[in-house]
């Protein structure tokens, strides 16, 4: 019965806003700008009951410490500096929001940062920068192991789970994704419905973790066809999964998108 909408920040940020029909209370999720979330309360007439914050980036917390001015709880990494933090967390711990009711779980997922954590619970995701739809976060602060393993875990969540993540980037990661896997047809049809939808100017997300499973090349390094691409473009044999997921990294990082 949650209400999960979209605040568009920046060029491309995401900052989720959770509310319940019937409620006026309201949890934003990754405020890196203040100003559009004040728009959309004072729009809504909403109040803020809960500050959600996944990682440190400045376009992640921007806003915090004037959104959490008026005692406004603020839910985040333990492992990272949070502005106005009041609830440290770590693996296991949970976000209980009675209004809007809401039950998250935390996972830590660390590689885009050391101490990244995501929120799932109530069939949602917010994977902050851990997961995009079709990819994944850059690895600035964590290993290509350490990434490999937190996507693991998000893989494992139920196929039904909504990913709402930090970033629009949909597009250039299909695009990336289409050229390790040219013949996935799940990975054309995403891309098409993807084109429709920033075509008619609405986000591409959420996406569900079953589809991510079928087109999402960082969710399917252990596929034969995934496999073959990156060892093919290393140009060498590569030894584990790591390796595999280290190359595909990299190679998404240098990719130049065919205009
Ligand atoms: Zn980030």
């Amino acid at each position: 019965m949650l209400e999960i909408t979209p605040i568009p920040a920046f060029s491309d940020n995401y900052i989720w806003l959770i509310t319940q029909p019937g409620s006026r209370q309201a949890a934003v999720v990754d405020p890196g700008d203040a100003a559009p979330v004040q728009a959309v309360l004072e729009d809504r007439g909403l109040e803020l009951a809960a500050i959600l914050v996944t990682h440190h980036h400045p376009d992640h917390v921007g806003g915090v410490g004037i959104l959490a001015a008026d005692d406004v709880p603020v839910y985040g990494p333990a492992g990272e500096t949070i502005p106005a933090l009041t609830h440290a967390l770590r693996v296991g711990d949970q976000v209980k929001l009675s209004n809007p009711a809401i039950r998250l779980e935390v996972i830590e997922v660390p590689g885009h940062t050391l101490g990244h954590i995501a929120f799932a619970g109530d069939g949602l995701l917010f994977a902050g920068d851990a997961l995009f739809s079709g990819g994944c976060g850059r690895l600035f602060e964590g290993t290509a192991a350490q990434m490999l393993a937190s996507l693991t875990r998000l893989r494992e969540l139920p196929g039904d789970t909504l990913l709402y993540c930090g970033h629009e980037y949909t597009l250039a990661n299909l695009a990336f994704a289409r050229a390790v896997e040219p013949d996935n047809p799940d990975l054309a049809k995403r891309l098409q419905q993807a084109r429709e939808q920033r075509d008619n100017q609405q986000p591409t997300l959420p996406s569900s973790l079953d589809e991510e499973r079928r087109i999402n090349p960082f969710l399917r390094w252990d596929q034969p066809a995934v496999k073959a691409a990156v060892t093919e473009h290393a140009g060498r044999t590569l030894a584990n999964d790591t390796e595999i997921f280290a190359e595909l990294r990299a190679w998404k990082d240098n990719f130049k998108p065919p205009q």
